[in-house]
């Protein structure tokens, strides 16, 4: 069997027909001007690029032939023993295209979902607190700035709180590191109602409408017990490293115009803890409420008062007479001529307020703290 090709001697741009065939372990190249023997060893394929002809080039010289692809091409080169690279042979099947593609998928959203939850979970306790308490700062300076307004409750009442929950944080030896860092802040945040935030450098805040809502202290006790498992789990650490990541790959990977992309990827990881780190924080407020005498059902009341809190103020019924100073949201946006970028502020920093974003597992959080509080030792 020959195969007609093209054959170019290096030296000019002439062309020569020829015809190919296949020897014991070498190539003959007839032309015009007699008969060519090339061993395979001295032949370089070049790969297949669309349907653009193949060339083979020849050791010691600039000569080449040209050869159009083809079934009569492929029957050549593996009479040869030539076999395309892995890479290409693949490229060649759709299915293993597709294959390759779900299999880049499949480990990227392992890497997203798994991988990166993983390395910040390891990473986390070797941050300095120091480094994660100047952000923090920075953070609530901004927020005091904008949504945070100074605490209104009795100087009593607060020094009240501020006792029970340094004696909570007494019981956790893991929260050593955080030393002075760790505080409890006192702030008024009529838009946003009852709540509380644990900063990943150690800074608790607690607002006054939630303080209201709760008519016994023991039952903010369980919430501050809570925000001191986010704390000691560095969840809001893992949460930082996580959004950290995820901005400096697509800033790398998009250049400029990533800004939307890191936005939209840093909003996705920072809407909140996961139900785990919920859970995990519920458990840790368990054992930390037994080890003072007192029982997780007072979490699962509070929970439960909250959960009606924003529940109510979902459908829009919430109002000054539940107790609260907390404006109706609906009535706010309709009735003081808020802009819409305060409407943003608000709706953005909910997202990262603890006590809403846990609300779709509320309820399977308030039984397990009810039915099985036992749970908290495992
Ligand atoms: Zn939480």
């Amino acid at each position: 069997m020959t195969l007609d090709a093209h054959y170019f001697d290096g030296r000019s741009s002439r062309r020569h027909s020829v015809s190919l065939a296949a020897g014991e372990g070498c190539l003959l190249l007839d032309s015009p001007d007699g008969m060519r023997i090339i061993p395979v060893a001295d032949i370089r394929v070049s790969e297949p690029q669309g349907s653009a002809p193949r060339t083979l080039r020849f050791a010691g010289g600039d000569a080449f032939c040209e050869a159009g692809q083809g079934p009569e091409l492929d029957a050549l080169l593996a009479a040869l023993g030539y076999r395309n690279p892995v890479a290409v042979r693949l490229q060649g099947r759709w299915r293993w295209a597709l294959i390759c593609l779900g299999a880049i998928f499949l480990t990227l959203a392992a890497c997203y979902f798994w991988g990166l939850p993983w390395g910040a979970k390891v990473i986390a306790p070797h941050v300095p607190v120091s480094a994660m308490h100047s952000i923090s700062e920075t953070a609530l300076a901004q927020l005091d700035g904008s949504l945070f307004k100074p605490s209104t409750l009795p100087e009593e009442r607060r020094r009240k709180l501020l006792k029970g929950f340094q004696a909570l944080a007494a019981a956790d030896p893991d929260l050593a590191p955080f030393g002075d860092r760790l505080s409890l802040n006192f702030r008024a945040a009529p838009r946003i109602g009852p709540n509380a935030f644990a900063f990943p450098g150690g800074q608790i805040v607690l607002f006054d409408e939630l303080v209201r809502l709760h008519d016994d202290d023991e039952e903010i006790f369980a919430i501050l017990a809570h925000e001191l498992g986010h704390l000691s789990k560095r969840h809001g650490a893992r949460q930082l490293i996580q959004s950290s990541v995820i901005a400096a790959v697509a800033a790398a990977w998009l250049g400029d115009i990533s800004y939307a992309a890191v936005a939209v990827s840093t909003a996705l990881l920072n809407s909140g803890y996961s139900r785990d780190m919920e859970r995990e924080a519920d458990d840790y407020a368990a054992i930390l409420l037994r080890r003072q005498g007192k029982s997780p059902a007072l979490l699962a009341n509070a929970l439960e008062k909250l959960d009606r809190f924003h529940q109510a103020r979902q459908r829009g019924t919430a109002s000054r007479s539940s107790g609260t100073e907390t404006a109706d949201k609906t009535g706010e946006k309709n009735g003081s001529g808020n802009t819409a970028s305060d409407d943003e502020d608000e709706d953005g920093i909910e997202k990262h307020l603890d006590w809403l974003s846990s609300h779709p597992g509320t309820g399977e959080r308030i039984r397990r703290l009810r039915e099985n509080p036992e749970s908290a030792d495992r």
